[in-house]
This record gives C-alpha cells, sequence and structure tokens, in this order.
C-alpha cells in the first residue's frame, strides 16, 4: 500500500514546484484571497502554505489527507463540467507520500483551528490560529532516495516553483500573494486589476507598449494583453496563456498566437503576452496529462482561427 502509494504520487508530485500547484489550486479552491508561499532551499526543505479560505473542518481533516478523498465531485456529471481547478482527490494523499506533510485549519464557525500531523491515521489535536488553512510540507522525498536523486540545484527547484507562483498570480488579480525563499520576501502582489497585476509581474516594459484584448465569438472569448516588440524585450518566459483560468503551454494556441505576430509585424521577435481563452468547459478536455498543461478542444481548428484573427485584429491596430 505505501509503495502504491509512492509510485502513484511521483506522477502527482515530480519536483517541488508541482506541490506548490497542488497546494495553490486548493487554496484557490477554498476561496482564498490572501496567500502565502513560503520555500525553503528550494522547496525540497519545506513549502509552507496559508490562506485565508472557507478551511477544513475537524472531522475532514484526516479525509484531506485520504487518497480519492475530494470533496468537489458531487456527481459524474460534474467530471465533464470541472468547475474548479482539482477533482482528483488524490494531490494531498500523493504528498504526504513523499514528504511530512501537517494541516492546520480553521473553519469560520470553529472556536479555534486544529491540526493533523503525518498521515490520515494520526489524531487530529486543537491549534490555533486564524480562519484559513496552512499546509507545510517537509523533507520531500526523504523516503524515496531515488527519486530524490533526480532534484536539480536548489536555485532550479526554486526557480520552477516561482514560475509556478508567477503563473498562477497572474490569472488571479483578485488574490494577493507573497512568495519567500529562505527567509526573505521575493514577490509580493496585492489584490489589484489585471492591467496592473500583469504589468508587475512582467515588467515595465511590457506595461508601456501592449494592447487590450478582448473579444468574443460565440462559445469562445479572448482577452488579456498582447507586448509589442518595439519596447518589449523578447523574453523566453515572457508568453502565458490561460483556458477558463488555467496556465497551459498549449502547441495550437502559441501557433495561434505566434502566426498572428508574424502576420501583422513581420518580425521574428516574440514579445511577451498575457492571452485567456474562456469557453464553455464541454468544449475543452483538460485532463489529458496529470499536470494538466495541455488541453484538448473539440474544434481545434475554430479555436486556433478565432485566436488568430483576435489577436491579429488588436496588433493591426498599431501598424494602420
Ligand atoms: P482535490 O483538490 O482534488 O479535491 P486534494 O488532495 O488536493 O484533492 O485535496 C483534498 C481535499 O482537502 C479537498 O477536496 C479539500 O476538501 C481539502 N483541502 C485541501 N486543501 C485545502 C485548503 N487549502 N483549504 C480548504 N480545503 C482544502
Ligand atoms: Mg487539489
Amino acid at each position: 500500500d505505501q509503495l502504491i502509494s509512492q509510485i502513484a504520487a511521483g506522477e502527482v508530485v515530480e519536483r517541488p514546484s508541482a506541490v506548490v500547484k497542488e497546494l495553490l489550486e486548493n487554496a484557490l479552491d477554498a476561496g482564498a484571497t490572501q496567500i502565502t508561499v513560503r520555500l525553503e532551499e528550494g522547496g525540497v526543505k519545506r513549502i509552507a502554505i496559508t490562506d485565508n479560505g472557507r478551511g477544513i473542518a475537524a472531522d475532514q481533516l484526516p479525509l484531506a489527507l485520504a487518497r480519492h478523498a475530494t470533496s468537489k465531485i458531487a456527481s459524474l456529471t460534474d467530471l465533464e463540467n470541472v468547475a474548479t481547478l482539482g477533482f482528483r482527490g488524490e494531490a494531498l494523499a500523493s504528498i504526504a507520500a513523499v514528504a511530512a506533510v501537517s494541516l492546520t485549519s480553521r473553519t469560520a464557525d470553529a472556536p479555534h483551528a486544529w491540526e493533523i500531523v503525518g498521515s490520515h491515521h494520526a489524531a487530529v489535536a486543537p491549534s490555533s490560529g486564524p480562519q484559513g488553512t496552512t499546509i507545510e510540507v517537509q523533507d520531500l522525498y526523504f523516503n524515496t532516495p531515488a527519486r530524490r536523486k533526480f532534484l536539480k540545484s536548489e536555485q532550479t527547484e526554486y526557480g520552477h516553483c516561482a514560475e509556478v507562483v508567477r503563473r498562477i498570480a497572474l490569472a488571479r488579480p483578485d488574490v494577493s500573494f507573497s512568495l519567500s525563499h529562505n527567509g526573505r520576501t521575493i514577490d509580493q502582489w496585492s489584490v489589484c486589476e489585471m492591467a496592473k497585476r500583469s504589468a508587475h509581474i512582467l515588467g515595465s516594459d511590457f506595461a508601456e507598449a501592449r494592447l487590450a484584448i478582448d473579444e468574443s465569438a460565440g462559445p469562445l472569448r479572448l482577452h488579456g494583453f498582447a507586448g509589442l516588440p518595439t519596447a518589449s524585450k523578447a523574453r523566453a518566459d515572457g508568453q502565458f496563456f490561460y483556458v477558463n483560468g488555467r496556465y497551459v503551454r498549449d502547441k495550437l494556441l502559441v501557433h495561434a498566437v505566434r502566426a498572428a505576430y508574424q502576420d501583422v509585424l513581420h518580425g521574428d521577435r516574440f514579445p511577451s503576452y498575457v492571452l485567456g481563452l474562456d469557453l464553455d468547459p464541454a468544449l475543452v478536455d483538460v485532463n489529458v496529462h496529470p499536470s494538466k498543461i495541455e488541453v484538448r478542444f473539440r474544434d481545434s481548428r475554430a479555436v486556433h482561427q478565432f485566436v488568430f484573427h483576435a489577436v491579429q485584429r488588436a496588433l493591426s491596430q498599431t501598424s494602420a
């Protein structure tokens, strides 16, 4: 049973950044508006995430750490209409199989917080703290040295974690985030508009030369900002695409945006952008890969054409 858990964990928890992603999605699912991420040694030593969401009731704490204990699928039809970010009910169990996990949480109606340390077999004990949840993940892969060997340097693992925080913070300007590494605060983003959040994260070059996009056609809507190459330096990490609020790196979408830039601006420089495509969840499958970074559209040609034309039209405003 323990071995099976550890193997399953490898799929969900391939490195510290994967833990950070799952925990941030849980915090957002819980309606948090304030999230603090504290990392030590690239997240391998410690990942601690605190949110002010609705919390977990004392009797639910062991369940949260048990496999397939998701509170997010009410019925089978929900599977096709996954509104919340997580729905597999195995992230926390997988993380607990390969690290030392403690969960402290308080719901609005509880007189105080409760905590559980280690596994779903452990006893729930009284604790303290405000409404919301803190989850601490320590010594990742302490019991699976073979996996631990595949981790890169502290700075590299930290970089992956910070990238995950950036991606999520870019999609949620309505939530404040803070990120620290080895006790030092690295980033702090307060609640603001999307225009401001994207400027904070992508820098002043992007803020000064970009076009706003908001176009709809039938069930499709594209919104966000397309940077202009005149000012924005070409940077490999400045391209962000979201489908229904979820960060994706999808060939079809990247191609559509790139083709639009080439069509209008002819250059081979590829500026920064932050774009969100919203569509009926029934028209897209976001569950093709455990890390959920690729998507499959029911009508990929229509999506490609729509994205291409929307970006093309926005960019054409400048070259007219
Ligand atoms: P999933 O997110 O797929 O349901 P997880 O293993 O990530 O599964 O989490 C298990 C359960 O623990 C969730 O369904 C949720 O009820 C609870 N939970 C986890 N993290 C939080 C959090 N930060 N705030 C409130 N509830 C949480
Ligand atoms: Mg989850």
